[in-house]
């Protein structure tokens, strides 16, 4: 009796991990509220402007009444969780003249909710929304600056998966930001991205939510699942060595932020397989920013989450109606339904993170002129066993895997080194994947 229990038990195991899914994940997905994002997407646009110049005395209307009421909301789900949020201003003066937008000298505030790791907690992934907004001229901070979508949808999808994920506990933080100075020249990011640097803080990376809500695009399609994930193609940080090892040996495709967009996309497909996201193979739009930059600038991932449809009358507008199209970035254009899913996007993707063990630092490649290619690895602490992913040359997505159980290497039989590109990831307890790590070693 006591060997079937045995055998069930490790078939439960065996089963579990099959699965490789978490219902706890689905559970996240449901809880996300369109109404509360609604709630919190109105009553960001009713700050009036949200500047990043604009005025910070008011209760009721500028960016410092808007920063102010950011704060008290994650304090309100900390104190829902037991105090579960650190939640504190990170802050930068820019002085008058640092670049064109910045008229006057500011201070550029940012709101951190920082949920701490049970196992890791120096180990971080983020999810960042704008507090700030802006109209026609960059540099106007009095008029009417509701920035609905752009981007008041991604910081209420920000304070709202603070609300969903504070029930629950995980091994690795979780930071919820605010980022301010977005449309004056990236400074909220970058001085957040500093920071870090400063406090040794150990990122995974960022996920940067700007423009979440809108459904209906200027290319005239309306779809309310299709997303875009932005991600450079490798780090600005890189030396010339790794430049020059990339001829060799591949990797032009597989920067750090490259594999989180992977990540996102796969999590995605996984749990919520009705929505369509877009890997797209780029920084940001075509000659265009976002507050994932700073952080791949100090060489940290990161990735930019969109709408695939974007509709241009109604960004960085003057509210105004010329030649019978009304212009400016109004509440009626969010779809907040559409907001609650890419929100809830996030949320899995925080969570599988946070819930599994950290990648393997090292990954050798080796089977240069053989038959097989072979891995090695070190351990994880933490991790229960690794995966090794492979695909074609050509694919974007990493479509092979076999699981390798609780070894630091492996042999490939009969795949050949030169016809794919590798990986490797740590899998925790509950099936939980780290990100996975190309080769950044070769053996022979
Ligand atoms: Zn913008």
């Amino acid at each position: 009796m006591r060997k079937l229990y045995t055998l069930l038990a490790a078939l439960f195991c065996i089963s579990t991990l099959l699965a490789q899914t978490d219902t706890r994940l689905y559970d996240i997905v449901n809880a996300v509220s369109a109404d509360r994002i609604e709630k919190d997407v109105t009553t960001l646009v009713n700050f009036g402007t949200r500047h990043t110049l604009s005025d910070t005395v008011s209760q009721t209307r500028g960016i410092g009444a808007a920063r102010r009421w950011i704060k008290s909301e994650f304090e309100k789900t900390s104190a829902n969780c037991n105090n579960c949020l650190d939640v504190f201003y990170q802050k930068d003066l820019v002085k008058k003249g640092d670049g064109k937008r910045i008229v006057k000298d500011v201070w550029v505030v940012n709101v951190l909710a920082v949920q701490r790791g049970t196992k890791y907690p120096n180990r971080f992934i983020i999810m960042s929304g704008d507090i700030d907004s802006r109209v026609s001229n960059p540099n106007n901070f009095t008029s009417e600056s509701p920035g609905a979508n752009d981007n008041a949808s991604g910081m209420a999808g920000t304070i709202e998966a603070a609300r969903v994920l504070s029930k629950y506990q995980f091994e690795s933080s979780i930071i919820y930001v605010g980022l301010s100075g977005e449309e004056q020249g990236l400074f909220g990011g970058k001085g957040l991205a500093a920071y870090a640097k400063e406090k040794g803080w150990d990122i995974v990376g960022i996920i940067n939510n700007d423009m979440i809500g809108n459904i209906s695009g200027v290319d005239g399609v309306v779809s309310n699942r299709d997303f875009r994930i932005f991600s450079e193609p490798v780090p600005p940080t890189e030396t010339e060595e790794q430049r020059r090892a990339r001829r060799f040996y591949g990797g032009e495709v597989d920067g750090i932020s490259r594999q989180l967009a992977r990540y996102i996309h796969k999590t995605t497909k996984t749990y919520m397989p009705e929505m369509n996201p877009m890997m797209i193979y780029r920084l940001d739009r075509f000659g265009r920013g976002g507050h994932h930059r700073p952080f791949n600038d100090a060489g940290f991932a990161g990735v930019r989450i969109m709408e695939s449809h974007e509709n241009y009358t109604q960004q960085h507008q003057d509210i105004r109606v010329e030649d019978g199209i009304a212009y400016g970035d109004v509440l009626e254009h969010v779809n907040f339904e559409y907001a609650k899913k890419l929100t809830a996007v996030n949320a899995i993707n925080l969570a599988s993170i946070a819930w599994a063990p950290p990648a393997p630092s090292t990954v050798e490649i080796g089977g240069i002129v053989e038959p097989s290619a072979k891995l090695k690895w070190n351990k994880v602490d933490g991790a229960v066993g690794y995966k090794i992913y492979w695909r074609d040359t050509t694919s974007p997505t990493w479509d092979n895997h076999k699981y390798v159980g609780d070894v630091t290497e492996h042999t490939l039989e009969g795949i050949v080194i030169d016809n794919f590109f590798f990986g490797v990831a740590a899998i925790g307890k509950d099936g939980h994947e780290s990100l996975v790590v190309f080769p950044n070693k070769i053996f022979r």
